[in-house]
């Protein structure tokens, strides 16, 4: 991605100064980690000379190499489920059936270790860029611990992670920290219409504040009118509103249906909703009971059942929270995973 989120430039400027030779880049899931470690690595190798010259230029050969995947002083480690969504897959290389894995493989951690200690092409800088770091299991963590220990001069490591406690803590104590925030939501919605998404106030709530998960949904075909119309669909049961999606956007959609639907029984007010759109008429204490089933489902990422009857059986469940309507026959559907 070139063109840069616009609340990651002020960090990118600030960090550019930081002179830290391992940076953590830390902040909320959908606030751009991905984006701002490219953005700094494009910007710490851009060849841009004079006083002033703003980095990343987007003109240089160097800025031109990164957009074209193809410097050769940049290094990135992305697991395999990341590298399609982020326009890195290599055609050859997937496996049809195989499930991509989330793990960042040791041996392509030790490739680009031996990479660090070669010489730079340029002569700027190396950059090795680990998306996210907690993307690495232990035995990787502490392959790249001797790197973070013994840095060679000319190169840089960026390591992202949305909680960096999940870190081994001798990782994290050897790098500089550098935390991102959610943009203001003015500047958030600004940003969604500049991309052409209608009623982005509605999808910006959808993804709780968080622009590139709006941006995400829109993409998955879930625009801001499907979103409005989707607690009524459920409310009748009808699945094809959600036939396309994955467990985890169905997991993630139903428990926030569910937390502003336990928001409005407590006579608040919804996050994630437009408050006209929610049925009323759901009790609380058994929007509390599917609420912890939700997130107990949503805490296994391998689920044993075939994923659409679980999806079937899902808005089943979401449409017996309301009372039948008169001369409804519609039975009340028993719970899963108990
Ligand atoms: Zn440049």
């Amino acid at each position: 991605m070139s063109a840069p989120l616009p609340w990651l430039e002020a960090p990118l400027q600030q960090a550019l100064h930081q002179r830290a030779h391992a940076l953590l880049i830390h902040g909320p899931a959908g606030v751009g980690q991905y984006e701002f470690g490219f953005g700094l690595s494009r910007a710490l190798l851009c060849e841009a000379t004079g006083e002033g010259a703003i980095r990343p230029c987007g003109r240089c050969t160097a800025c031109h190499l990164m957009d074209t995947h193809g410097h050769p002083d940049f290094r990135l480690l992305l697991p395999e489920a990341l590298r399609e969504p982020l326009g890195w897959a290599e055609e050859e290389s997937r496996k049809k059936d195989a499930k991509p894995s989330k793990w960042i493989r040791i041996e392509e951690v030790r490739q680009a270790i031996d990479w660090t200690h070669q010489s730079v092409s340029r002569g700027v800088a190396k950059v090795l860029l680990i998306h996210p770091a907690t993307a690495m299991q232990e035995a990787s963590a502490n392959a790249l611990l001797k790197t973070l220990e013994e840095p060679s001069a000319q190169v840089r490591l960026l390591l992202t992670a949305t909680d960096p406690e999940l870190l081994l803590p001798t990782i994290r104590s050897r790098c500089q920290r550098l935390g991102l925030a959610l943009p203001p939501r003015e500047q958030a919605l600004e940003w969604l219409k500049e991309r052409g998404l209608a009623q982005p106030q509605v999808l910006l709530d959808a993804a709780g504040g968080r622009p590139l998960e709006a941006v995400a949904l829109a993409g998955e075909g879930v625009d801001a009118a499907a979103w409005a119309a989707l607690p009524q669909r459920l409310r009748q049961g009808d699945a094809t509103a959600v036939a396309s999606w994955g467990l985890p956007r169905l997991l993630e959609t139903l428990l926030k249906l569910c937390h502003d639907l336990m928001a409005q029984a407590a006579g608040g007010a919804p996050r994630y909703f437009p408050a006209e759109t929610l049925p009323p008429g759901a009790a609380l204490a058994e929007l509390a009971s599917w609420s912890r089933e939700l997130t107990q489902l949503s805490r296994h990422d391998e689920h044993p059942w075939n994923a659409s009857l679980l999806a079937e059986s899902l808005v089943a469940q979401a449409a017996a929270l309301w009372p039948a309507r008169a001369g409804s026959s519609r039975a009340r559907v028993t719970t899963l995973g108990r």
